[in-house]
């Protein structure tokens, strides 16, 4: 992979806000230090890891960049109401939403209890619903400012491959991406009128504590590569700059849709040799 910096250096999201959920890890932490790369001031929400948060603070302040670290759970209504005016409190608006946070809790199917079923459902699926409507309420608020951006404000989703591939013994996991999908394409629908843009990332296998267990052995790596024709796992900055992208007004015409980011794991590469 080139350097995040070389890829990422043309102010395109100057002046702008961005708050990304679960930015003090994998995936978050490389969207939060990218938005801050090209310009925008950014909020790296965390629930337990006060530390990590904070260098990703520090990281981002080391390059002349603006952040600061809220802590919330993206599943309890009471948490994302305050960090979202926390936020404005700090920043006075947001253009950016970037509905990241979420968990595994596997279990074969007649094993999972209630609470690993609900606890997935809370954070991957209510959390974005949580942050997507207190960031719609203040895009609608403050409408499209003219010279500021051609929209009202953009909810960008981290879903995952598995918003479409069934996941055997992650039932909970795939019920709550394949939700974010139809969550998305719904808002999208209805936010249009108020000129705010909604879309989704479906990461294929991307490094990241995640799922650390698929990738942390050469042999576990080279089970992993069979499902991806690309035969390399993920960086979490393949989707950095994806949501870059999306997050600025080049993809100004892109709208209620889902960009696979995953080496062409959405390819059946079971097929490849004829199936
Ligand atoms: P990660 O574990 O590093 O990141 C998840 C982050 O969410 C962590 O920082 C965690 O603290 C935070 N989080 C968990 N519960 C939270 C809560 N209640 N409130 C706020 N934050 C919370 O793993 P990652 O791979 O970077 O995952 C980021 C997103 O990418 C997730 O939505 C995941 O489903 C998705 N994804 C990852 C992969 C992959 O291969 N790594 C593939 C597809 C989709």
């Amino acid at each position: 992979m080139p350097d995040a910096s070389q890829l990422l250096c043309a102010n395109r999201l100057k002046g702008y806000s961005a708050l990304v959920t679960g930015a003090s890890s994998g995936i978050g932490r490389a969207i939060a230090i990218a938005l801050a790369e090209e310009g925008a001031q950014v909020v790296i929400n965390y629930v337990g890891h006060e530390t990590s948060a904070q260098e990703v603070v520090q990281e981002i302040e080391s390059k002349k960049g603006k952040a600061i670290a809220i802590q919330a759970d993206v599943s309890k209504e009471k948490d994302v109401q305050t960090m979202f005016r926390k936020t404005l409190a700090t920043y006075g608006t947001i253009d950016i939403l970037v509905n990241n946070a979420g968990i595994q809790q596997d279990a074969a199917f007649p094993d999972m209890t209630l609470s690993q079923w609900q606890k997935v459902l809370d954070v991957n699926l209510t959390g974005g619903f949580l942050c997507a409507r207190e960031a719609a309420k203040e895009f609608i608020r403050r409408g499209v400012v003219e010279d500021r951006a051609l929209s009202a404000g953009k909810i960008i989703f981290i879903s995952s491959v598995h918003e479409i591939i069934p996941w055997a013994t992650h039932c909970n996991y795939a019920a709550s991406k394949g939700g974010i999908m139809l969550l998305m394409k719904s808002l999208a629908q209805e936010l249009a009128q108020y000129k705010i843009r909604v879309n989704s990332i479906a990461p294929g296998a991307i490094k990241t504590p995640i799922n650390r267990k698929a990738w942390e052995t050469k042999a576990e790596e080279e089970m992993l590569l069979r499902l991806i024709p690309w035969k390399r796992v993920g960086d979490p900055r393949d989707i950095a700059t994806v949501a870059v992208w999306l997050g600025s007004d080049e993809s100004d015409y892109v709208h209620g849709t889902t960009i696979f980011v995953d080496g062409g794991m959405t390819l059946y590469p079971g097929f490849t040799t004829g199936g």
